[in-house]
């Protein structure tokens, strides 16, 4: 949901602090990551221009998305089925955008807005089994905070929370024995995290985009039914003039740093410690 965008505003341009053995998303080649995202935007309006680089780094791009936003509209003709179908066809689009095939995206497919009220140990196993099953080199999350639980809107507090309890329960073999004993899936240890939504106290890293704003921009835009008219009324393409108008505010809403695009993350390892 547009949500997203305006966290984005709210988050300040961080300096880019690296540890001597981290990886450096900007750098990465032919490796795999793992993205997890509440609701089919969260991750192109906060890390999309990371993704149009992973991508044309020639690494393998998959993107979890929990819920099928089923709920984000104020049209008052539209349904929830409908809603979902749109919203997938946008997302898939969206991706594409960003150089992500449709075949990466997994759809988890809880109700917008519900994802806290789902069963608790399915959801952790669900994850679980992604998680064992992509063995990524890098994950990408919502941030559920560092030193303190953070608040975030209902979906994104359960998908930080949730994806970094599946990513502990991952390592031991002695959580959902039966992916091994059934599925063949061994344990495994995420090496690196990269959190965004960070807030700008935590946020230790940042990567530059400019190269890929215009592709940043162009994914965004095709998320048509989150932006008015088309959230109000909905229709399925933008008047060229309201497209403009569009563009010019995703750009003036995207941090900065030293005079260039930037999106923040912070990072961690060995489960949520840097
Ligand atoms: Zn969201």
């Amino acid at each position: 949901m547009k949500i997203g965008v305006v966290l984005i505003m709210m988050l300040a341009a961080c300096a880019g602090v690296a540890t001597a053995q981290q990886t450096r998303l900007e750098q990465m080649h032919d490796k795999t990551v793992l993205i997890f995202s509440p609701h089919p935007d969260d991750e192109v309006f906060g890390v999309g221009g990371t993704i149009a680089l992973l991508n044309r780094n020639h690494n393998k791009v998959i993107v979890a998305i929990y819920t099928n936003d089923d709920k984000g509209s104020q049209d008052p003709e539209m349904t929830r089925e409908r809603l979902a179908e749109i919203r997938k066809h946008e997302e898939e689009a969206s991706e594409a955008a960003l150089g992500t095939p449709k075949e990466n995206i997994q759809w988890l497919g809880y109700e917008d807005g519900m994802l806290e009220y789902a069963p608790q140990p399915h959801l952790v196993e669900q994850v679980t089994e992604i998680i064992r099953r992509i063995r990524p080199d890098v994950l990408l999350s919502i941030d559920p905070g560092e030193w303190y639980a953070r608040w975030h809107k209902t979906d994104h507090r359960m998908a930080a929370f949730n994806t970094l309890d599946a990513v502990r329960a991952a390592e031991f073999a002695l959580y959902f024995p039966n992916q091994r004993l059934e599925l063949n899936l061994q344990p495994y240890h995420v090496p690196e995290m990269y959190f965004y939504y960070s807030t700008d106290q935590e946020a230790n890293y940042g990567v530059v985009i400019d190269d890929v704003m215009d592709q940043k921009v162009k994914a965004a835009t095709a998320q048509v039914s989150q932006f008015p008219p088309a959230e109000d009324h909905y229709r399925a393409d933008w008047d060229p003039q309201t497209l403009h108008v569009t563009e010019t505010h995703l750009r003036s809403l995207q941090p900065r740093k030293d005079g260039h695009y930037v999106e923040i993350f912070r990072y961690a390892t060995e489960f949520n410690q840097r």
